[in-house]
């Protein structure tokens, strides 16, 4: 008999949980949209999402998921026939690649596997020998979300600067933003893009790019195909529906408004990096004390590597799908499925997303509601995970 009567938890990485008050925030009526209060309040976002992405650059907000967020940030540096180089730790690499590919771009991918992050001597190596410098943009992803890989990107930089590359460096935070440390102008990235709906907690249906001024004078040159990707008319609005390239997603705003104030003004960025990291750490910790006696591991195995915002789990022996589906039908607590295309067999996978509105209780519930199903579905597992993780919370 199912015992889930109580809230459900989605714990699958993203759409992550929306805050009350963000859902709250967007029960009101539609606003002006050429005067009054939404104006100063799209500018106070725009101010907000620059201290969350750590950037004096330019923020541009569209109404799209991440998808179309990759899109708009390489229309804006490439055109069709010319050289990108991609670094792949996953299948969201490899997406951001394609999506590339279907653009005309002329993509060229390095794949660095499923289980840790990008080798920095590598991409120095393919750096260095371009010498005409015809790779114009280098992409990485920050958290590849089907592996729960976390890639250095401070290491990234220092490679091409090493190979003395002038090619500009995007990455996609769609998965860290808001969750992972991240350091736009320190650590010299140039073009950034994210979505609302991970770390930002807010619905799905807005992605980000950020950009600083060596990609703005790379984009003035570019010869745009896409009127609605372009981000100057963003960047540069006369006219405020301009921001949006027509009428703004007011509802999603408010949402994005409340979500901001509370990682920004109430929590601090700070603050919200070190409970992503805690909160990880247990997670951990409990899989290591499972993985004793068996079934389970993380699917990376250096923690430096991982991601503190998904944990992709493996089993070589036991079906995790029907783990999962015990979790959810059982108890209310819905895990995200394997992506086959980064293992043989996404039976084998599940990945707990722990990313954005979460606090101990969540975690702690969902990590006994798991280890319930373990003992369930006879899954061999190490006693004491539930232990371990609180001694992280403990600590933390
Ligand atoms: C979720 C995700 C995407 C895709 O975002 P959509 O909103 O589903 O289009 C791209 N990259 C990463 C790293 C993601 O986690």
């Amino acid at each position: 008999m199912s015992l889930s009567r109580g809230r459900d938890l989605f714990l699958t990485p993203g759409p992550s949980v929306i805050p009350d008050r963000v859902l709250n925030a967007m029960h009101k009526a539609a606003p002006n949209i050429y005067e009054g209060p939404l104006l100063a309040q799209t500018d106070a976002i725009m101010a907000r999402l620059k201290t969350v992405a750590q950037t004096d650059g330019w923020p541009a907000i569209y109404i799209s998921n991440g998808h179309g967020g990759w899109e708009a940030s390489l229309s804006n540096v490439l055109e069709p026939g010319q050289k990108m180089l991609a670094l792949a730790t996953g299948r969201f690499g490899h997406g951001f690649a394609e999506t590339a590919q279907k653009m005309g771009i002329d993509v060229e991918i390095l794949d660095f596997g499923t289980t840790t992050g990008f080798d920095p001597q590598r991409v120095e190596e393919v750096l260095r020998a371009d010498v005409n410098h015809e790779i114009r943009v280098l992409t990485s992803v920050q958290t590849d979300t089907s592996t729960s890989v976390n890639n250095d990107i401070p290491a990234l930089r220092a490679a091409m600067d090493a190979a003395r590359h002038p090619a500009l460096l995007m990455v996609d935070c769609i998965a860290s933003l808001g969750c992972e440390r991240f350091e736009m102008d320190a650590w010299g990235v140039d073009v950034m893009v994210a979505g609302c709906q991970k770390g930002l907690m807010t619905p799905p249906g807005l992605a980000f790019t950020f950009h600083n001024e060596k990609a703005q004078a790379v984009s003035e040159k570019v010869n745009k195909t896409s009127p609605y990707w372009d981000w100057e008319p963003r960047v540069k609005a006369q006219m405020f529906y301009q921001k949006f390239g027509g009428t703004p997603p007011t509802h999603l705003l408010f949402g994005l408004d409340e979500a901001l104030k509370m990682i920004v003004d109430e929590e601090g960025i700070e603050n919200v990096w070190h409970r992503h990291r805690v909160q990880a750490e247990a997670i951990w910790a409990a899989i290591d004390v499972w993985g004793k006696a068996g079934a389970l591991r993380c699917n990376v195995p250096e923690r430096a590597d991982r991601s503190t915002a998904v944990t992709t789990v493996v089993s070589e022996t036991h079906d995790l799908t029907a783990l999962r589906g015990w979790c959810q039908d059982k108890a209310g607590l819905v895990l995200g499925i394997g992506l086959g295309a980064i293992w043989p067999d996404p039976d084998r996978i599940m990945r707990i997303g722990h990313m954005g509105h979460m606090n101990p209780p969540m975690l702690l519930g969902a990590l006994a509601t798991i280890d319930a199903g373990l003992k369930a579905l006879d899954i061999p597992h190490g006693a004491g995970a539930l232990e371990a993780a609180s001694a992280v919370i403990a600590a933390g």
